[in-house]
């Protein structure tokens, strides 16, 4: 066990290890990750895995499109691939949600997604399974897709390893060490760890952190988000595209073997508080229904479709549903990134990279992270409009 670092990271979810690596890659010394159960054991390894490129935030959208490059070139980056599948994205809107469709559009082609608004017919000649009575618009972003979350993680762990990043797992932090108003280290399960850098990226449990450090919790509260599982009828034809359907608040994607992922985008449904270790791990039958009969009013052929395992897994929801990302203002060289309201795969390499440039004192990073800093809450700058449900 290492008892001396530059920085130290607390989690080895996809988002600690992306800013290990992007650390080590800039040169900032011993870089050390400490992960108190296995790599990927939090929301990591549950994960949908969605990337969504739509966003109805300026500085969110323009994380996804950071992100995004990064995807496209991954293997050339770490060295093994992350799963990539391009299915193409379409968010499904009523009336009442087609201005901000508009606007999302716009603000996407500001920061070079490719997308496009259709009719409801033009996209129900993309998706001719899909009901399009209800609808007034969709956004369509045809790079949109998911990865494996798992690939990915593992992909960036043996990159950071290759440049030098120590992990330890097994390794729970139990405190904060610091004097004067700066950090001076961690200690943990397996001893202390002094360094002058901290990075808070422990998911699901970084409101408990965040108070076992006498801080304040930022209004971060961990939830438990179930999704379900169903297998197409052989008569469906060829994979839907993955959906955000804003009428219904549900959220679909194509799996391999013919199977489709659900989940609910209502915030009243599968997104409620809940602490960590209390996580069930499973789908109830009342919230498989309740995503099931709404995925059949769209797609009528999947009332006849078998339902698979599915699963259920911890995200961190932040009071305006984005990210929390940057300098904690009360202790100096404590970070936290945090708080990613069930989107945090999608930008998890931008997060990395952006975070260790601001670790690094860089402009831009620091710049483009601004917005979801965490001293935005008393600052009375939330980015919350609600307009897009658990979108934010
Ligand atoms: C069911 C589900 C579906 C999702 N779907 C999508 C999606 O479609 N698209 C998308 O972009 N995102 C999605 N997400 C969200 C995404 O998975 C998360 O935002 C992302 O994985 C967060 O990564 P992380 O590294 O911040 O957190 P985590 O993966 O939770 O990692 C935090 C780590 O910190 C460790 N830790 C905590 N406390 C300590 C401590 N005291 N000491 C040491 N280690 C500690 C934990 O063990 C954990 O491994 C989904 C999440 C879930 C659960």
């Amino acid at each position: 066990m290492v008892k001396t670092a530059d920085v130290v990271i607390i989690g080895g979810g996809v988002v600690g290890v992306s800013i290990a690596y992007f650390l080590a890659r800039r040169g900032f010394g011993r870089i050390v990750v400490l992960e108190q159960e296995t790599i990927g054991a939090g929301s990591t390894g549950r994960s949908v895995a969605s990337i969504d490129l739509f966003s109805h935030h300026p500085a969110a959208v323009a994380l996804q499109a950071r992100a995004y490059k990064i995807f496209l070139r991954f293997e050339e980056m770490f060295g093994a691939e992350c799963g990539l599948m391009t299915t193409g994205l379409a968010v499904l809107a009523g009336p009442e949600h087609a201005a901000a469709l508009e606007q999302a559009a716009r603000l996407a082609e500001a920061v070079g997604i490719t997308c496009q608004l259709l009719s409801p017919d033009e996209f129900a000649r993309l998706e001719p399974a899909a009901v399009v009575d209800d609808l007034a618009a969709v956004y369509y972003a045809p790079g949109g897709g998911y990865a494996d979350p798992m690939l990915t993680t593992n992909a960036v762990v043996a990159a950071a390893r290759r440049t030098g990043v120590v992990i330890e797992q097994g390794c729970k932090v139990t405190g904060l060490k610091h004097t004067g108003g700066r950090v001076t280290g961690v200690d943990t399960s397996a001893g202390a760890v002094a360094a002058p850098v901290v990075v808070s990226a422990a998911g699901p449990w970084s409101k408990r952190l965040l108070k076992l450090f006498g801080l304040s919790d930022l209004g971060l509260y961990a939830c438990e988000h179930p999704v379900i599982s169903m297998q197409r009828p052989a008569n469906f034809g060829p994979p839907h595209l993955s959906i955000l359907d804003l009428p219904n608040q549900t959220y679909a994607r194509p799996e391999t073997g013919n199977l489709t992922l659900a989940g609910s985008m209502d915030r009243g449904v599968g997104y409620e508080a809940i602490e960590p270790e209390d996580c069930y791990g499973q789908v109830t039958a009342e919230y498989t229904f309740w995503v099931a009969e709404r995925l059949a009013q769209r797609y009528p052929v999947l009332e006849v479709a078998q339902l698979r395992q599915g699963w259920s897994g911890l995200m961190t929801i932040s009071p305006d549903w984005q990210p929390v990302l940057g300098a904690l203002p009360e202790v100096a060289g404590l970070y936290c990134a945090t708080g990613f309201s069930g989107q945090g795969f999608k930008i998890s390499p931008a997060v990395g990279d952006l975070m260790a440039g601001l670790i690094a004192g860089e402009v831009e990073a620091t710049e483009l992270l601004a917005p979801f800093r965490p001293s935005r809450f008393v600052e009375g700058q939330s980015l919350a409009t609600g307009q897009f449900g658990a979108l934010g």
